[in-house]
């Protein structure tokens, strides 16, 4: 039995949609988009919901549903792509809009007594992350919302409804209600979801599929692989050894704590120092993807060679959904039939993994959030200090830095991270941090620009950042601002600036605030610090840009490389979280 299906157009957010029905306590599973009907009915299946995904509707052989689909009885909510392929069936018309909108979006509701919007304002905050708007809306249909750029941001015909933002992020304030409406409108009853029953599940999961085998387990040090470490030494014991890499893209010392901790948790710990190697093959690497395939590679082939050397034949990561998603969807031109392709990046335990790995692999947190499994390390006991760390990634400050990574730049940024991160702890962020980029710009004039700091000066940087822009991935650019007045702008209406820059330019995906003017040297520092809870949309902190103001001053005068320090002000999307 299912309550909810939800048809996976290859959009970012699928995983988040099941997560906040379940959350909310219905029952929905995740289905090919190209599902047959029947097999729903089989299933008893009360409502669907279609996801977004990186397509557009009007190009040949978009990703559709059939029409006896609109014809049944079961209620339908599209989201994004689904609320676009929804109007465009229906006979209303989806087009290319000049204007994109990422991320913050104010949200006039039309119909506030539609079954769908119970509970909601006249103005509400939504998310979006979308390039094509519908113009055209089906005949009988009614529009329940609309934004500045979408006039028609949400629809309802019968019992098909669309919205082209986000309820399913956490960015969408009042998203969880429209999701339980739905539902309700599906005729659904609540039943809890249960963490003791996830961890139950596991444990014998572990113990089924490698029995009395040996297993290695990947550790950083972060909460998932060490969450995960301590919950499958229930399962194996002492045939358990965890393995912590050190590439020399971690933070100062961070290599030391880690294993200490390790140890201190009653793991079995081997160290492996894999740092000269690393820099060896990141030598004259520039593309994103390629530092992270290289990064990967080395993890596994130093995790065979100590499996090898105890004589295990399992590998454990704490693979976590963001990384899934984000490794195995993403770019439009990359779908093969169902089967949706590309990605946003090649995270190192998964898409940056060779194809041949002689170990089998197991990851009992494939669909979990990190705020999920912070609650699994809670409910095992482990320290809160560890529990709330901010997360690093895996490839470390190699996400961070454009262009070549070097030892050089490693070490300044090492130094660099030290300060940002004392500062901007003081925030309480959910991620935060420093990145290095080089200091080619060149000057951008922008009305935009003027009409927001009438007194602005704007680059645009030479060097490339990942974004993700309408579920799709962009190799994008940095604008960066500098302006003396971004102290007096409400942080609404920086949010809402941003929203207009990466909307009216697809080539940028990184907005950064300088609150000095650059000077000709070698590198850029990029602050950034982001409020998340699942790391799958993120709002960039609210700072006070003259606390930021004495940090930028003094990287400015320790470290004489540098030509700026700006701070980011990119939701994610436009931006990711990590600059590469
Ligand atoms: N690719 C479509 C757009 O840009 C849908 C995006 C989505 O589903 N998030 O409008």
């Amino acid at each position: 039995m299912v309550d909810i299906a939800i048809l996976d157009f290859g959009g970012q957010y699928v995983f988040n949609i099941k997560r906040t029905f379940l959350e909310l306590g219905y029952h929905a599973e995740i289905f090919p988009f190209d599902i047959n009907l029947k097999l729903l009915k089989e299933k008893n299946v009360k409502g669907i919901v279609l996801s977004g995904g990186p397509y557009s509707i009007y190009v040949e052989n978009a990703p559709r549903i059939s029409i006896e689909f609109l014809e049944s009885e079961i209620p339908i909510l599209g989201i994004c792509y689904g609320h676009q392929l929804l109007i465009e069936m229906l006979g209303g018309e989806i087009v290319k809009s000049d204007t994109g909108e990422f991320g913050f979006t104010i949200l006039y509701v039309d119909e506030p007594n539609n079954p769908l919007f119970k509970g909601l304002e006249r103005k509400e905050i939504c998310w979006m992350s979308h390039k094509d708007i519908a113009v055209k809306l089906p005949q009988k249909a009614k529009i329940l919302a609309h934004t500045k750029i979408s006039k028609i941001a949400a629809f309802n015909y019968n019992n098909i409804y669309g919205v082209q933002f986000h309820p399913e992020v956490f960015q969408t304030p009042k998203g969880y209600i429209i999701l339980d409406n739905f539902a309700k409108i599906c005729g659904l009853e609540k039943k809890e979801w249960d963490v003791r029953e996830f961890i139950d599940k596991s444990l014998q999961e572990i113990k089924e599929k490698v029995g009395s085998e040996k297993a290695i387990i990947a550790v950083s040090g972060g909460v998932d692989s060490t969450t995960l470490a301590v919950l499958a030494k229930k399962a194996l014991g002492d045939n358990l050894i965890a393995v912590h890499v050190d590439t020399g893209l971690m933070r100062k010392k961070e290599s030391r704590r880690v294993v200490e901790y390790l140890k201190k948790l009653g793991l079995n710990v081997i160290f492996i120092d894999a740092s000269d190697k690393v820099f060896l093959n990141l030598k004259s690497v520039t593309s994103s993807d390629d530092k992270r395939k290289i990064i990967g590679r080395i993890f596994i082939e130093e995790f065979t060679k100590v499996a090898d050397s105890v004589n295990a034949k399992w590998l454990l990561q704490g693979t976590i959904a963001p990384d899934i998603i984000e490794s195995t969807r993403g770019q439009a031109d990359k779908r093969k039939g169902k089967k949706h392709g590309g990605s946003i990046k090649l995270h190192h335990n998964v898409g940056g993994l060779p194809k041949e790995i002689k170990l089998k692999i197991l990851e009992p947190f494939r669909e979990l959030f990190k705020y999920q499994v912070r609650i699994i390390a809670k409910e095992l006991g482990i320290d809160e200090k560890l529990v709330y760390r901010q997360p690093f990634p895996g490839p470390g400050l190699g996400c961070r830095i454009t262009g070549e990574i070097t030892r050089e730049k490693v070490i300044l940024l090492q130094e660099i991270t030290k300060i940002a991160e004392e500062e901007l702890a003081k925030y309480r962020p959910s991620q935060y941090f420093a990145a290095l980029i080089s200091s080619r710009y060149k000057p951008f004039k922008s009305m935009f620009i003027k009409n927001f700091l009438e007194d602005a000066f704007s680059y645009i940087s030479e060097d490339y950042a990942i974004g993700v822009k309408g579920d799709e991935r962009i190799i994008g650019k940095i604008l960066l601002i500098y302006s003396k007045k971004w102290n007096e702008k409400d942080w609404v209406d920086i949010l809402q600036f941003q929203n207009n820059i990466t909307g009216k330019y697809n080539e940028i995906c990184r907005v950064v605030a300088l609150l000095e003017k650059p000077r000709r040297k070698k590198y850029g520092i990029i602050l950034r610090a982001v409020d998340t809870l699942d790391f799958m949309t993120a709002i960039p902190t609210k700072v006070y840009f003259n606390h930021i103001a004495e940090v930028v001053h003094k990287i400015l005068m320790n470290f004489d490389e540098i030509s700026f320090v700006g701070y980011e002000i990119t939701s994610k999307p436009a931006g990711t979280i990590e600059l590469i």
